[in-house]
Parts: structure tokens; sequence; C-alpha cells
């Protein structure tokens, strides 16, 4: 890509700087692009257009430009500060929240230009699900309450004009956090009352119903729970989730989110485990769980143990799209909403496709070539990058004309 064509924000949660000087300790500030009103511990991006005029007098902690920005060489002999050197194509947006190691790695903790803003609050869980995308890591958990400390900082560097609709926390099993999660929780709701934090949990430890009632609580009803429930008997949850008695503490934290007002969204990933039980799920749904906000299918993104297990799970949603019809008629017939996640239009058929959602994160959405010149693009949620030509998720991709 070449500075004409690079100046739209990719909304890339990571990179590395090419090179950094006086790079000394690790950055937490805001992204600023306009001199004017820039504070101290602001961290200012240079744009390729973006010309300074008195380079000795821009007080910040940082400036990141591209490595081939024409004033360059003099960022690194005229300023105090340090400056970060990118790729010509890595764009930030003012209001950006980003953090820099002392090795350069840069990571964007906020992204303004994002509809899918997500707080990472561990990498442990009590489950080991065998298609999990992100297969957990034993870690101390918030040693130091380190992670509520992390948020609070970034939280606070947000601008009142870029308050999000809707904050994630994942994890990892952010329950595991305990009274952490509900102080991050707490934090959010007492800064930006009118967004809803949106957890995605597992929900085993909401068959405790005071950790229930805390979240509850700290949210002051404002949260959705996007909990997994994989098939309508004990069993084959378990299995999917490699846990024995999960299904039963999993369907008591459903109770309890109902119970203390915690809206659900039930969460099904399609794969070669569920699919053969559905249609049962939804039924089982329909009759004992109608109290969810809404139902959300999900065809099964590539990546860590869905990679690993592939052969086991796998499966062309050319397939299973009768059997996804069925599943939907059925919820709907009960009057449940349901949304069909990841799966694109050309696989789903059409008696389906008013409940499909454009849901894959933005910096990890791709099209097929075949895509450009299908009339449903625009409405369209396309692929994960993980679909791949060698790990492909169909091959009946057809576009609408
Ligand atoms: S051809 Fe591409 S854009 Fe069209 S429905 Fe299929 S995946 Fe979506």
């Amino acid at each position: 890509m070449n500075s004409e064509t690079s100046t739209k924000d990719d909304l890339f949660l990571f990179c590395q700087a090419v090179e950094t000087i006086r790079l000394t300790r690790p950055l937490l500030g805001k992204v600023v692009t306009e001199e004017k009103g820039l504070l101290e511990n602001d961290l200012f991006f240079l744009s390729m257009e973006h010309k300074l005029n008195d380079i000795g007098q821009l007080a910040c902690q940082a400036v990141i430009c591209s490595q081939t920005h024409p004033q360059r060489y003099l960022l690194e002999s005229d300023l105090n500060c340090s400056v970060i050197l990118v790729t010509e194509n890595t764009i930030f947006t003012s209001g950006d929240v980003i953090t820099v190691s002392v090795k350069g790695r840069i990571h964007r903790n906020y992204r303004v230009a994002s509809g899918n803003n997500a707080f990472l609050v561990t990498e442990s869980c009590n489950n080991l699900c065998i298609m999990c995308p992100q297969p957990p890591k034993p870690q101390k958990i918030n040693v130091d309450n380190q992670c509520e400390g992390r948020i609070n900082q970034v939280l606070n560097l947000i601008g009142k004009e870029h308050i999000p609709a809707t904050l994630c926390i994942t994890g990892g099993e952010p329950t595991m956090l305990k009274q952490g999660l509900v102080n991050i929780v707490e934090d959010i709701t007492r800064q930006m009352p009118d967004t809803l934090v949106h957890l995605l949990t597992n929900g085993r430890s909401f068959c405790y119903e005071k950790n229930v009632a805390d979240i509850s609580s700290a949210a002051k009803g404002n949260m959705l729970a996007g909990i997994p429930l994989f098939a309508h008997v004990s069993d084959i949850h378990d299995y999917i989730v490699q846990s024995h008695g999960a299904f039963d503490q999993t369907m008591a934290g459903l109770l309890n989110c109902y119970k203390y007002g915690i809206a659900v969204e039930l969460r099904v990933v399609l794969h070669r485990q569920t699919i053969p039980h559905l249609v049962e799920l939804a039924e089982f749904i329909s009759r004992n769980l109608f109290f969810v906000k809404h139902v959300a299918l999900m065809g099964m993104e590539n990546m860590g143990f869905a990679k690993m297990n592939r052969k086991e799970l796998h499966i062309d949603p050319w397939e299973y799209k009768d059997t996804l019809s069925k599943a939907v008629k059925l919820l709907d017939l009960y009057g449940i909403e349901t949304r069909i996640f990841n799966l694109p239009l050309c696989v789903v058929n059409s008696d389906a496709h008013q409940h499909c959602v454009q849901s894959i994160s933005d910096f990890k959405n791709i099209y097929h070539p075949e895509c450009s010149s299908c009339s449903k693009q625009a409405i369209c949620c396309g692929f994960f990058s993980s679909s791949t030509e060698k790990f492909p998720l169909t091959h009946h991709i057809v576009a609408f004309h």
C-alpha cells in the first residue's frame, strides 16, 4: 500500500513499531492528531500529509509517525520525547487509547473508529471447549488488581465524545476475576452509564446467586451476558466444554440471570458435534429458556482448538443449511429472537436470511474474491480472516446477482 492510499484506519489491534527512539519506559496514552490542545500525556500521531512548523515546541509523551515521513530525521534530532516509527499503512484515529511496550509493541486498547471494543480481562478459563478459538492459558488471575487498574486508566482516557454504545468484557472466563470483575463493571457503569456492558461468560459461576446479584447491581440493569449452551442434555454439553457438571451450573446460572434482571444472549457454536442436536436444542430453549433476549447461532471460527480439532468439528455450512432453517423456524414459532452469526448469506437458505447479521469483528473480517460481484455483499457478514484457501469455511460461495 502506498502513502496515497494509506489514509484509512484498518482497525488493527496490535502492531510492531519499525523502530523506537528514546523509548525507555512503556507508554499508555491517548492518540491526538492535531497540535491544538495537545497535552503532555498525549501521544501525537503525525500523518504523512501533516507537516510540523515548530518541532522543538511539541510537548507530549511521544510522536508516532511513518518511517518514511519527510520530517522523520528532524523529529529524531530536535524532539526531546520518544519517537515511534511505524509502517506507512499504520493509521491511528484521534482518541484511540494505546500502549507501547519498550520493545515497540503497540496495542490499541480502545479504537475510536470501531464498534467492537473489548477488554480481555484474563486468559484463564474453567472450561476447555473443544472448539475454543483462543485456548486458555494457565495464569495468575488479576495479580495486585493489575487488570482493574489498567482498565480504569483506559476508561479515564476515553473522551466524552467517543463513549461507545457497547463495551465487551471477554476472556478466558471473566468471572474468574471474582470481585475484580464486579469492580470493572462498576467502573464502566459509573463512567459510562449509557454504555451496554456485553459480558462473554460461560455462566458457570452464576450458579451461585450472590455472584449474579453483585454483577447485576454493578451493571445497574445495563448488561447483556453472552452465555453458551451447546446441547439440550448434559452429556453432550459437558463433552464439548470438557468439564463434568458444566451443563448443570450453566443452566442454574441462566435461571439466576433471569431472576436478577441480566439480559441473556444464548450462544450456540455450529459444528459437527452440535449440528446433529441443534433442532432438539432449539426445542429445549423454546420450552425452558424462553426468557432469553435472543439466541445467537454462530458459525465456527477456524482458530485455536477449532483448527487443531478441525477433522472432528468442521462441517461446510452448506451441508447444515436445512437443519439451521428448521432450528430457526422452531425458535421463531415460540417468539424467540434468533440471530445467525458468522455465516455468509450464500450458504444459508433464503428463509433464514433475515436472521443473518454482520457479526464478524472488523479487524478480522474478509471477503472472498467472488464477493466483489455479489449484490448482497453490503449486508453479508463475509468470512473470518482465519478462513483460508487451505482451511476454507465452504466450497459453495456463489455471488447473488
Ligand atoms: S458471495 Fe460473498 S458477499 Fe455474496 S453472499 Fe456469498 S459470501 Fe456473502
